[in-house]
C-alpha cells in the first residue's frame, strides 16, 4: 500500500463548499496521509488547513491552484511545498486574483441578455471569499435558480467557450506561476491535463515551457482523468523526466464525483512529487 496523499482540493476561501476544518477532518476519515489544499489563486486558508491538518494527524504540504493562460487557454498549475509567506508569490496571487470582479460583473450582464438576471448577486451569495468569485459560484446560482439540472450542464451551455456567460480572461503567465512556485521553494505541477483539449503540438509546447521554467511535476491521477487519462500522462511524466501528483480536486460533497483520498495509486516506477519534497512537509 503506498501513501495515500490527496494533493488536490477547494475549500471556501475560493469555489469549494467545505471550511478548511471540515476538509481536513474528512480527509483523515477517508484514510488520507498526507494532504495538501489548493485553492484557486489564493493562500488564505493555508494556516487553517495546516493546523487543522496537525489536529487530524495529517502530514500537510502548503498548496494552491495558479490560474495561467497559455495559448489563449486557462491552464491551472499547483503549487505544491512552496513558502507561504513568500512575498512575490503572494503579491503574483493578489494580482491574478484582481480581475475576477470585473468579469463577474461581465459574465452578468452577458447572461441577462439571453434572459438570466440577477446572476451578479445570485453568485455572489455562494462565495465565501469576495476576492474569489469564479464560474462555479455562477453554476451554483443558475443549478438553484432552476435554469440547469447541475454545474456541469451550466458548463456546458453558459459558461465555457463560445456560450453566452463565457467572458475570456487574461490570468497569470506560465512562467511567472511556475517561477513563484519555485523560488519559494515548492514544485509545480501541471494540473489534470487531460481537460485542455490541446493539441498534440500545443501539448508539446506546453510540457517543453513547463519544464523549460522548472517545472517538475505533472497530475496523473486525478478526480476529473479517466484510467486511459492516467495510463496517458503516466506516461508523459516517464518521457519528459517529471514527477507524479495525484489530488482528487474535490470541491463539495454534492458535487463532485471523486471524494478525498478516493483515488487509485500512482503507478509504482513514478516518483511522486511528495519525495521531491520531504523537507517541506509539515
Ligand atoms: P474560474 O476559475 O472562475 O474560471 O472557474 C473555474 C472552475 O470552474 C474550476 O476550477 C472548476 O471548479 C469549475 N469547472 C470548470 N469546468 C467545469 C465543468 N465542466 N463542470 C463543473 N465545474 C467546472
Ligand atoms: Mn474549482
Ligand atoms: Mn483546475
Ligand atoms: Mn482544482
Amino acid at each position: 500500500m503506498t501513501l495515500n496523499a490527496d494533493l488536490h482540493c477547494h475549500s471556501v476561501v475560493s469555489d469549494g463548499t467545505l471550511s478548511p476544518e471540515q476538509l481536513a477532518a474528512r480527509a483523515a476519515g477517508n484514510g488520507v496521509e498526507l494532504w495538501s489544499l489548493t485553492d484557486h489563486d489564493e493562500l488564505g486558508g493555508q494556516e487553517r488547513a495546516r493546523t487543522a491538518a496537525q489536529a487530524n494527524g495529517l502530514r500537510y504540504l502548503t498548496g494552491c491552484e495558479i490560474s495561467v493562460t497559455y495559448l489563449d487557454r486557462t491552464v491551472h498549475i499547483v503549487g505544491l511545498g512552496f513558502d507561504a509567506d513568500d512575498d512575490t508569490i503572494r503579491q503574483g496571487l493578489r494580482a491574478t486574483r484582481g480581475g475576477r470582479e470585473l468579469r463577474a460583473r461581465e459574465m452578468a450582464e452577458q447572461l441577462a441578455k439571453v434572459g438570466i438576471h440577477g446572476a451578479y448577486d445570485g453568485a455572489l451569495r455562494y462565495v465565501g471569499n469576495p476576492e474569489l468569485i469564479s464560474r462555479t459560484h455562477f453554476a451554483r446560482f443558475l443549478v438553484e435558480s432552476g435554469v440547469c439540472r447541475d454545474t456541469g450542464e451550466v458548463f456546458r451551455r453558459y459558461l465555457t467557450e463560445g456560450k453566452p456567460g463565457f467572458v475570456p480572461h487574461r490570468w497569470a503567465t506560465l512562467k511567472d506561476a511556475v517561477t513563484w512556485i519555485t523560488r519559494a521553494g515548492g514544485q509545480a505541477v501541471i494540473a489534470h491535463p487531460a481537460r485542455y483539449g490541446f493539441s498534440a503540438n500545443e501539448e508539446f509546447a506546453l510540457f517543453t515551457d513547463f519544464k523549460g521554467h522548472g517545472g517538475g511535476a505533472v497530475e496523473v491521477v486525478t478526480g476529473s482523468h479517466s484510467a486511459a487519462d492516467a495510463e496517458r500522462y503516466a506516461d508523459a511524466a516517464r518521457e519528459w523526466g517529471l514527477a507524479a501528483s495525484r489530488g482528487s480536486d474535490f470541491h463539495s460533497p454534492d458535487e463532485s464525483h471523486t471524494d478525498l483520498g478516493r483515488l487509485p495509486d500512482l503507478p509504482r516506477d513514478l516518483r511522486p512529487v511528495w519525495d521531491l519534497l520531504a523537507d517541506r512537509i509539515q
